[in-house]
């Protein structure tokens, strides 16, 4: 399996997935159809496949380009939303590019049609807007358990697993991290490199699920440190799982 990730609009990552056994291609998340043709001519690869994994125009803005120029691909998605939807998919559903397979993970939230790919055999999910490194996506059509239940899916994959996020959005959400949990070491350090990259337009994608263990604030709820500031800040704040991640949202969206 190959991944090239290609930049979209301003901030967003679509992602080419090659089966390098048969040049066959999926591509993750298409809001411009342009730069994704020129990057499959590039790569000299056959495009089948529409991976979106939800349905905000950033997300899927390029289907239909996609379509006019090459007829006939599989256009995946939960629900009806998805421009050129050829095949619904449900939880637990496999969904093929060339001789890869994915497993469809449902994570509502920030929408209620939203899902992850998780190539299981590769250690390699996709996850759009539900989680992003450092951070995760706004509850445009959910609420904090809907979330923290999205997001223990994602926790459960393999620590080694590539997370491949929809956002180039590291460098303000490490920030934003730092301001809950400034002892935390491997965050400071990870800020920094973030820091970096933004500096020289690098990128820091992919993440890994060890790496948002250790520095995702919204994937650390049972964090003392962060505990301890909200406390400080929030002296009235319940200090369960929900009311934490609840007021860590809160505060990132004013941030
Ligand atoms: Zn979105």
């Amino acid at each position: 399996m190959k991944v090239v990730p290609i930049p979209q609009l301003s901030d967003n990552y679509a992602y080419l997935v090659v089966d390098e056994g048969t040049r066959q291609a999926g591509i993750v998340d298409c809001a411009e159809a342009e730069p994704v043709l020129r990057a499959v001519e590039r790569e000299k690869v056959d495009l089948t496949t529409i991976l979106p994994t939800h349905h905000h125009l950033d997300h899927v803005g390029g289907n239909d380009d996609l379509l006019a120029a090459r007829p006939g691909l599989t256009v995946y998605g939960f629900d009806e939303r998805i421009p050129g939807l050829t095949k619904r998919v449900a939880d637990g559903d496999s969904v093929q590019v060339g001789g890869l397979a994915a497993r469809v993970i449902y994570i509502p939230a920030h929408t209620t049609g939203h899902i992850a790919y998780f190539f299981e055999r590769d250690r390699a999910v996709f996850t759009g807007d539900t989680l992003f490194a450092g951070g995760c996506g706004r509850l445009f059509e959910g609420d904090a358990p809907m979330m923290i239940k999205s997001l223990s899916k994602l926790l459960a994959l393999p620590d080694e697993t590539r997370v491949y996020f929809g956002h180039e959005y590291t460098e303000k959400n490490l920030r934003f991290a730092l301001t809950l949990e400034p002892r935390n070491e491997t965050l400071r350090q990870k800020h920094a490199w973030a820091k970096a990259e933004a500096e020289k337009g690098g990128t820091t994608t992919p993440t890994t699920i060890d790496s948002e263990k250790a520095t995702n604030p919204f994937l650390r709820w049972k964090s003392e440190e962060l505990r301890a500031t909200l406390r400080e800040r929030y002296p009235d704040l319940p200090m369960t799982d929900e009311a934490v991640f609840a007021k860590t949202r809160a505060l990132k969206d004013h941030f």
